[in-house]
């Protein structure tokens, strides 16, 4: 029988009146059962935080340093174990899942950097203007307040870990909701911190239901909220409470372009095992993942046969698999979604060079020339193994086929011109621009967000301290 798994109250572990199953999208069977908190226990957790935020944000540095210090240690012995929960709960194959722990681990440590670091202060003179005479400016940042943490479920270790380890770091208390098809990775950070000396209530891990969340959302002892997840659910939070400070992780369209100059047999193999490889990994259910890829003329009939072949290449099936490349996706309906935008646009026009059909929560990594720019497909995020492939003339047009989106969280460019690098970072309506590779690229502690409505506000571990936090001056007068 699988486990019953409490949440983490205020740093206590505790068990709610209801729970449901978690299922593993591959086999269906039941990998853990969680437990709800009732709304008294809610409750105690915000009341928790609102208590001890003052105390919270004047812990030493190195007190915090150490237990985000700790976490990643841990994370790092737990590995396999942790990899194999990710992998159970989300679908994702184990060698990906192995590689969201390590980033996981990367994440606590440069946190425990960050808040040996954070905070220094600085000072400014005042006297270079008559009326500032004598007089200087010591500036530094203080929490905004208790930081609501609503992840997803793509990532739904090192998601969690964007959330609560910057807020630990910044020494503001942190009541975290991980996704509800994969709450157990971000439980088990809660195991890792309750081995610390962190003050009871500075953090909470509750899986609350999503109709309950409007109550939590709406809480004034919150003031900031951290959300990762999609557009629809991103923007109606925001809108439900105008006045707080919302950092918005949203949905994107990732884009690949290839220019004239990426043209050797090397380079288009290089291009198109990237392409194959971060269209797919994960299922394509990533933020990041590529989804269209704008080739230029010159290169698109040496470009297309490599892509089929590289996506043919990945291997699908068993997630528990250290072979597999690609897994189901996060559910059955997530699947039939996918079959359903794929089947528009083929019944539209375009012409499917491999793929195209559903196994269950299995889509087949797909390809896809010639969609016509109104279907769904072309419009919005698909969030499954699919790829179009787009033919354009010259850098102008490439660039702004990247720009028709509504979407702008990141953009890779195949070129070895420097030139054309820069220009794409002035052209490219996103929140980072990749050269030489996929926009799949994230280093979790660059400033990582997006442009247009893939979202508001950045995250990277120094950033989203940045965001939990402002700036308060402290003028000296006599000097
Ligand atoms: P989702 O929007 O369905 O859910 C995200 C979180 O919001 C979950 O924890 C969910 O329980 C919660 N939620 C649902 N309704 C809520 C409500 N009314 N109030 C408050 N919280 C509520 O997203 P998902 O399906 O879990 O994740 C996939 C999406 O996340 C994709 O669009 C993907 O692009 C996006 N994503 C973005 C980034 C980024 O950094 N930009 C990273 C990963 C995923």
């Amino acid at each position: 029988m699988a486990a019953t798994h409490a949440f983490w109250l205020a740093g206590r572990q505790v068990g709610g009146e209801d729970s449901f199953d978690v299922t593993s999208p591959w086999d269906g069977r039941v990998v853990g059962t969680v437990s709800v908190p009732t709304d008294a226990q809610t409750e105690e957790a915000v009341a928790a935080a609102y208590a001890v935020r003052d105390a919270f944000a004047a812990t030493p540095a190195h007190v915090r340093a150490a237990a985000l210090d700790h976490v990643s240690k841990r994370l790092v012995e737990r590995t396999e174990e942790i990899a194999r929960l990710i992998s159970a709960e989300n679908g994702k194959p184990i060698k990906w899942a192995r590689g969201e722990v390590g980033r996981a681990v990367s994440v606590f440590r440069f946190a425990a950097e960050e808040a040996r670091r954070f905070n220094g202060g600085e000072a400014q003179r005042l006297d270079t203007d008559a009326g500032g005479q004598g007089r200087l400016a010591l500036t530094r940042r203080f929490p905004k307040g208790v930081v609501l943490g609503i992840a997803p479920f793509n990532f739904p270790l090192n998601l969690c870990a964007h959330k609560i380890a910057p807020a630990i770091a910044a020494g503001a208390p942190i009541i975290l909701k991980p996704a509800p098809a994969t709450p157990l990775s971000g439980l088990i950070i809660g195991e890792l911190l309750a081995e610390t000396d962190l003050p009871a209530g500075s953090w909470s891990i509750l899986p609350v239901p999503n109709d309950k969340m409007p109550t939590l959302v709406k809480d004034e002892r919150l003031p900031v909220i951290s959300f990762t997840g999609s557009e629809k659910v991103g923007y109606a939070i925001m809108d439900s409470v105008p006045r707080k400070h919302c950092t918005l992780e949203l949905g994107g369209n990732g884009a690949a372009v290839v220019l004239a100059d990426f043209a050797s047999d090397e380079d288009l193999d290089w291009a198109a095992t990237r392409i194959a490889t971060f269209s797919n990994y994960q299922g394509g259910q990533s933020c990041i993942s590529v989804q269209r890829v704008i080739a230029d003329a010159s290169v698109y009939e040496r470009l297309l046969p490599r892509i089929v072949a590289a996506v043919e290449a990945q291997v699908t099936g068993d997630p528990n698999d250290d072979a597999t490349d690609v897994g189901p996706l996060v559910s059955e309906d997530a699947a039939k979604r996918v079959e359903t935008w794929v089947d528009e646009a083929v019944a539209a026009g375009a012409s499917l060079l491999t793929g195209g059909k559903r196994d269950g929560a299995s889509y087949a990594p797909t390809v896809l020339t010639d969609v016509p720019s109104d279907v769904t497909l072309a419009c919005e995020e698909v969030f499954g193994p699919v790829l179009t492939v787009q033919k354009v003339n010259g850098e102008p047009e490439a660039f702004a086929a990247v720009n028709d989106s509504k979407y702008g969280l990141q953009a890779g460019v195949f070129t070895h011109d420097l030139q054309a690098a820069f220009r794409a970072h002035r052209a490219l309506e996103v929140g980072g621009v990749v050269i030489g590779d996929v926009p799949s690229y994230r280093a979790d502690q660059m400033p990582y967000g997006g442009a247009k409505q893939s979202g508001v506000g950045r995250e990277g571990v120094r950033y989203a301290m940045d965001d939990y936090t402002y700036e308060r001056v402290l003028v000296l007068t006599g000097l």
